[in-house]
């Protein structure tokens, strides 16, 4: 179990720094970090909470989130990881749909008001019994539990079941309504591992985190491949913000960074990005989307991380399936998301008839083995959709599998384009685009027309200063990718619409343009 597994490595590592949030001038070593959630273990079953019970968490990335991710599990309950982006109506579904019967939660994050979110939804979730507001209370919390014995959590502690569920994790809803993955110890631990196992993580690396904690690139990525190794969590602070992000990396010494690729292209472009010191930095995970192969050569080359891996996975698969290795030769490392995780399978498929491929041809990717979730909470309509009678988890995700067993992520099933009979790949107009140096980063979606049934967008943000508009594009596109997949519409824009995660929201992009379009 997760709690078994911390005790080992405090017992192991127990003066090394364990966690580090520099907002919050946070600091704890191993054996700190045990105590604190000691301490907050006692707190959950004063509190009344039972195996099983639904314990919910709506904050920002701090550090009483990491103590309540290993108090939670120690004492067998589910923890709920709310999504910080939340508003009242996704607030109360979350709670609702897991019956959450104890919310912790910070103040406020960015311009919400969580407290006030709350009261306002409060009298709609019956089951929620306490809310803590983590800012206030903390002391507090940690105090509630001094009655309770160290033999009680023990006792709490021997029930556990490596296969129970601990979490319920919702999706980055990338591709429309979040949805709520059960994972167990099982699950997450061994995924926490073998992906620390990919990144070679001792007891002498730290990791900077940026990326979010109610999210598995934050919980399991981050936090279970540092505590299965020894490894420090460095986190920045409640935000991505490409700055701090590097200031930490400098400031920490960190050997390690996350992030997908949205923030890389962020702390690349950065007027003053050589003004950091990155010299310690070893290696790192790019996730979460495809990484423009000039991105991921450019975080080789000027960010010093020669050893850099992508990971590819999905929530419902604790996330990660397969990863790039260390020792790759630099093009697998920046043209695939690497070969199939140790005990698990993964095989691409003709959609249509469910036969696997040859080598090389487009399918649907699935997945099964120890990774697989549970299943969508309280929904077995989606989890049979999902998972189907012999364990695949089927993951709308096209790719391409080459004799090495290196697998290429094409695209989702659910962004291809079909303009007149014709299938366009996204994914490979936005590689061409990147290609231009006036590109910062471009994103390409269909839109609906009534001649092909779709037609070719591309949505491109500009470097710094940079001004050319569609007609060079357009220009710099012809002859060199063929004539149907030239963009027909362009929009030049500062964001694209975002998951908290950092995930290009394609189809909120799609409603804009359709809105745009008329
Ligand atoms: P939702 O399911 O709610 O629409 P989501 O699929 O983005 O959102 P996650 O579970 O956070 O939710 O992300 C998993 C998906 O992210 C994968 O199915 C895949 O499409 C994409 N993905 C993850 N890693 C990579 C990668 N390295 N390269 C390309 N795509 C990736
Ligand atoms: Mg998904």
């Amino acid at each position: 179990t997760i709690g078994e597994n911390l005790r080992r490595t405090v017992e192991r590592v127990p003066d090394r720094d364990a966690l580090i949030v520099r907002s919050q001038g946070y600091r704890a070593t191993y054996r700190q970090l045990w105590d604190t959630t000691t301490a907050f273990a006692r707190s959950l079953i004063a509190l009344g909470i039972k195996p099983g019970d639904r314990v919910g968490i709506w904050s920002p990335n701090r550090f009483e989130w990491v103590i309540a991710q290993y108090a939670t599990a120690r004492v067998g309950a589910i923890l709920v990881n709310v999504n910080p982006a939340y508003k009242t109506a996704e607030l109360e579904y979350a709670l609702t749909q897991s019956s959450v019967s104890v919310l912790f939660l910070a103040r406020r994050f960015r311009q919400s008001d969580y407290v006030d979110m709350l009261a306002q939804v409060r009298d709609r979730i019956p089951t929620l019994r306490i809310a803590v507001v983590l800012d206030d209370d903390w002391d507090r919390v940690l105090d509630m539990g001094k009655d309770v014995s160290a033999s009680d959590l023990e006792a709490r502690e021997r029930l556990l079941q490596f296969d129970d569920p601990i979490n319920i994790q919702y999706t980055s809803g990338t591709t429309g309504f979040p949805k709520g993955a059960t994972l167990s110890h099982h699950n997450v631990l061994n995924n926490g591992f073998f992906i620390g196992e990919g990144l070679r993580l001792t007891e002498n690396d730290r990791v900077c985190i940026p990326v979010p904690f109610y999210h598995c690139f934050g919980m399991v990525l981050g936090n279970l491949a540092c505590t299965t190794h020894g490894a420090a969590m460095v986190i920045p602070g409640e935000a991505f913000e490409p700055r701090l992000v590097l200031e930490t990396v400098a400031a920490e010494r960190c050997t390690a960074l996350y992030g997908v690729p949205t923030m890389f292209i962020g702390e690349l472009d950065l007027p003053d990005f050589d003004s950091f010191d990155l010299s310690t930095l070893r290696t790192g995970i790019m996730a979460g989307s495809s990484c423009p192969v000039e991105i991921m050569r450019k975080v080789v080359s000027r960010m010093n991380m020669r050893e850099v891996t992508i990971c590819y996975g999905m929530t419902e698969t604790s996330p990660v399936s397969t990863q790039t290795g260390a020792d790759d030769p630099l093009e697998k490392r920046v043209g695939t998301v690497g070969r199939v995780h140790p005990h698990v399978e993964v095989k691409v498929i003709d959609p249509e008839t469910g036969a696997i491929v040859p080598r090389g041809t487009r399918g649907e990717l699935c997945t099964r083995g120890y990774s697989v979730m549970i299943g969508y909470w309280n929904d077995e309509g989606a989890t049979k959709n999902a998972i189907d009678r012999t364990g695949w988890m089927h993951t709308g995700d096209l790719a391409t599998m080459d004799d090495d067993g290196y697998v290429n992520i094409v695209g989702r099933i659910k962004d291809m384009i079909i303009r007149g009979g014709e299938n366009v790949y996204p994914r490979e107009i936005e590689e061409f685009l990147h290609t231009h140096p006036a590109v910062s980063e471009a994103q390409v979606i269909g839109v609906p027309s009534a001649k092909y049934g779709e037609e070719v967008m591309a949505w491109v943000r500009r470097k710094p200063g940079a001004n050319i508009g569609h007609a060079e594009l357009t220009a710099f596109c012809t002859g060199k990718i063929a004539t149907f997949k030239i963009p027909r519409y362009w929009k030049f824009v500062d964001e694209f619409p975002m998951t908290v995660t950092g995930k290009i929201q394609k189809f909120r992009m799609r409603e804009i343009a359709i809105a745009d379009l008329g």
